[in-house]
């Protein structure tokens, strides 16, 4: 079945009650026990399992072609349960660049309680294979990654991982299961930020785990999942699993939208840089097509000629592009990266990331051309 048909039906509860074709929101905490003291319909309580969480997880697992999925309360969330699977004294293998908080996540909080982490350039294979250490248990994979949109080479990290007994976990926010399924390039765990382009409206927060096999490290999640209880509420899996139904069109669109801008960009005068995977001129352009196949996403960075104080000019120029943090909603947004993430940030101070919505793609230039000429 083909993702489009797969994205509808996933998601979708039969309801007993009455009937209804949408799935119903299970707001209760707790379920009834027969008189034999079992469970009838398998769900005791809403920290271990609830209907709408069962249902969304269904959907992540099958679009991402993996055996499970867990749904958390963030994003991080989710980061934090990969990295509670390890223990003291485990090192995590993280990209020099990436989700700024993820990074920050593996040092200010996981290195008190003892992972040790280091960073290196995940473009770069021989760089790779020189900073895996003896201890080493995961490679932490990010791609498209933030801010600057590298492209790192899924399969053939995963193939010099597993030949030294090494988990691959990729962040798949930015491309979704629609446009990449590290899954099928071999990674063993694939994350999402859900808040951004599953969710798509930027009214919920989430976050989830797919796993490519039912192992060791797929129990620890659950138990983590559990016993930490971090875990996703029935309105906010109702949400999830709706935006689902219209993230393959979404996707094409947003893709589409952003390739148009990210060539027009390149050749407005007062840009320097733009990023884009779907431009020739990026660095890992083959790379991006052979794995991203059916398109680069909605997410532009720009480079602005000039300083750091031009870039900030640009994005508080925009009218239309909304200036705050955060991605993949249905409204266009515009981010001076590196006032958001603090004075150790390594982002260039002339960038500007934009996260290209469903708006009108001539609209959207329009706002574009105006904020940069003025
Ligand atoms: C937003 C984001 C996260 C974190 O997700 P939250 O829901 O904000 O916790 C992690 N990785 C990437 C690539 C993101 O964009």
């Amino acid at each position: 079945m083909k993702k489009e048909t797969q994205a509808i039906h996933a998601t979708n509860l039969v309801d007993e009650t009455a009937g209804a074709i949408a799935t119903p929101i299970f707001l209760t905490t707790t379920f009834a026990r027969d008189a034999d003291g079992s469970y009838p319909k398998g769900h005791m309580y809403s920290r271990n399992s609830n209907p709408n969480r069962d249902a969304l997880e269904k959907g992540l697992a099958i679009l991402e072609g993996g055996a499970k999925a867990f749904a958390f309360a963030s994003g991080l969330a989710a980061v934090s349960a990969v990295f509670q699977c390890m223990k003291s004294g485990d090192h995590v293998l993280m990209p020099a660049v990436g989700y700024y908080a993820s990074m920050k996540l593996a040092e200010e909080i996981m290195g008190p309680w003892g992972l040790q982490m280091s960073q290196v350039d995940m473009e770069d294979l021989d760089a790779i294979k020189a900073a895996i250490q003896p201890n080493t248990k995961l490679i932490w994979v990010e791609t498209p990654a933030n801010p600057l949109l590298g492209i790192s080479d899924i399969q053939a990290i995963c193939t010099l991982a597993h030949s030294r007994g090494i988990f691959v976990g990729v962040d798949n926010t930015i491309a979704t299961p629609i446009l990449q399924n590290p899954i099928s390039l071999g990674a063993d765990i694939v994350m999402h930020a859900t808040t951004k382009y599953i969710g798509g409206h930027s009214d919920v927060l989430g976050g989830a785990i797919i796993m490519k096999e039912e192992n060791d490290w797929s129990a620890r999640i659950k138990r983590v999942q559990i016993l930490m209880g971090a875990t996703q509420n029935p309105l906010d899996c109702y949400l999830l699993a709706r935006g689902l139904k219209t993230l393959p069109l979404r996707m094409r669109e947003h893709s589409a939208s952003a390739f148009a801008l990210a060539q027009r960009l390149e050749n407005h005068s007062a840009i320097e840089r733009v990023h884009y995977p779907g431009l020739a001129s990026h660095p890992q352009h083959a790379l991006a097509k052979r794995q991203m196949p059916h398109g680069f996403s909605g997410m532009i960075s720009i480079q602005i000629k000039g300083d750091e104080a031009n870039a900030r000019k640009v994005a508080s120029n925009l009218k239309l592009f909304q200036q705050a943090t955060s991605l993949g909603g249905v409204e266009s947004l515009a981010e001076h990266r590196k006032s958001i993430e603090g004075p150790d940030s390594k982002t260039p101070g002339n960038l500007v990331r934009l996260s290209i919505g469903l708006e009108h793609v001539d609209d959207l230039w329009e706002d574009l051309d105006q904020a940069l000429s003025v």
